[in-house]
């Protein structure tokens, strides 16, 4: 089989309502679809991360950098496209939109693959582990309201009301701000909920870890991306400093970004984004050295429904850590804010929400061949921006 051609879909809508977090409010929502055509007429699906203007970079890296060197190659090939594409890309960007770009690829050549062979991509990576996947509610983004804390609690226990046993929240608008809000959603969730912050790198560690000794108070259970994704040092302060876990990785690229984050034993959680770090090829060599070190994996999950299919594959596929009768189950972030990319995208939606409700929090594994799923692309007609 050959790779005959590589497109890439850039999807948009206005969002009825603004969204924030500690970096930016955005009003456009985005997916960035990559399609590997072949000469057998399988075609495979991935996404690159970048949302908004980001992605028609990376759908320029896609079209006109990566194309041309894997058009005609075997897409069983995915180690050694890999390193073709990142070898020629090295001098230009260990790091960002080249490996986005490659990683919407890599995940289209597992799913080519997956379909040549009839097997769902958890059997290629080893098979699964488990049969059922805890998922995690992540919402309250920022709006531009006067009292965020009464939205927040609301939100959140709208979460709990539709059966998320865990939550994610945003903080960073200032120490003082962001103990009001988690306070009001600790209160509105009860003790029982494991809740989970988010600062997107808006704090340096000496601000970070006065802030993080009142989440403690709070229970709670992980303190994401306190410090900038550079900060190795500051990490690793935090670490030592507080009793909670220290969560991070969504901007880390490659096994070498990777290995000193886990080698300096920067985090207690690490987030590695397969759509963004260089695809699943390279998400199992980062997953082999955070559990080669004892770390414990929680994928970042962000995008559209066939990020969140990769990711169901992924986390089947994940091996216990460290393993006993009893292990601790890898949870799927599941972004809960409006996003029809994410319930619209697929012929047959993978209906997380709905299996959330009715299983407690739980959702089954995809079934069918390679990701196990299918593109409306009346859909992507709609909403194709270019
Ligand atoms: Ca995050």
């Amino acid at each position: 089989m050959k790779i005959r051609n590589v497109r890439s879909h850039i999807l948009q809508y206005r969002l009825e309502e603004e969204l924030g977090y500690s970096q930016q409010y955005y009003a456009q929502r985005t997916a960035h679809i990559i399609e590997v055509i072949t000469d057998e007429g399988i075609h495979g699906y991935g996404e690159a991360f970048g949302g908004g203007t980001v992605a028609f970079a990376n759908k320029a890296i896609v079209e006109n950098v990566i194309a041309p060197v894997i058009c005609g190659m075997d897409p069983f090939d995915r180690e050694v496209i890999w390193h073709r594409v990142y070898n020629l890309l090295r001098d230009h960007g260990q790091k960002g939109m080249p490996l986005q770009a490659l990683s919407g690829v890599d995940i289209a050549l597992w799913d080519i693959t997956g379909k040549a062979f009839n097997l769902p991509l958890y059997k290629l990576l080893g098979g699964p582990f488990r049969d059922r996947i805890p998922v995690y509610g992540y919402g309250m983004m920022f709006r531009r309201v006067a009292d965020l804390k009464t939205l927040f609690a609301e939100e959140s226990q709208a979460l709990v009301a539709k059966g998320f046993k865990a939550v994610k929240m945003k903080i960073g608008i200032g120490p003082k701000e962001d103990l009001d809000l988690v306070e009001a959603v600790r209160k509105a969730v009860g003790p029982e909920i494991r809740l989970m912050v988010d600062a997107n790198h808006c704090y340096t560690a000496r601000e970070a870890i006065p802030l993080g000794r009142e989440l403690e108070r709070l229970r709670v259970f992980w303190f994401e991306e306190p410090v900038a994704p550079e900060d190795r040092q500051g990490y690793r302060d935090l670490c030592l400093a507080l009793d909670m876990n220290i969560a991070g990785g969504e901007a880390e690229f490659t096994r070498w970004g990777f290995r000193d984050l886990i080698e300096g034993r920067c985090v207690d959680i690490l987030q590695p984004e397969t759509c963004g770090l260089g695809g699943i090829t390279e998400y199992q060599k980062v997953l082999a050295l955070a559990h080669s070190h004892f770390i414990p994996v929680v994928n970042h999950v962000w995008g559209s429904a066939v990020a969140v299919a990769t990711n169901l594959h992924l986390l089947a596929a994940m091996p216990d850590l460290p393993g006993g009768l009893h292990p601790v189950q890898p949870m799927l972030e599941y972004d809960t804010t409006p996003n029809l990319f994410r319930e619209e995208l697929l012929v047959t939606s993978l209906g997380i929400l709905e299996q959330v409700s009715r299983n407690g929090g739980w959702v089954a594994l995809p079934g069918g061949p390679g990701l196990g799923i299918e593109i409306d692309f009346d859909f992507v007609k709609r909403f194709s921006v270019v």
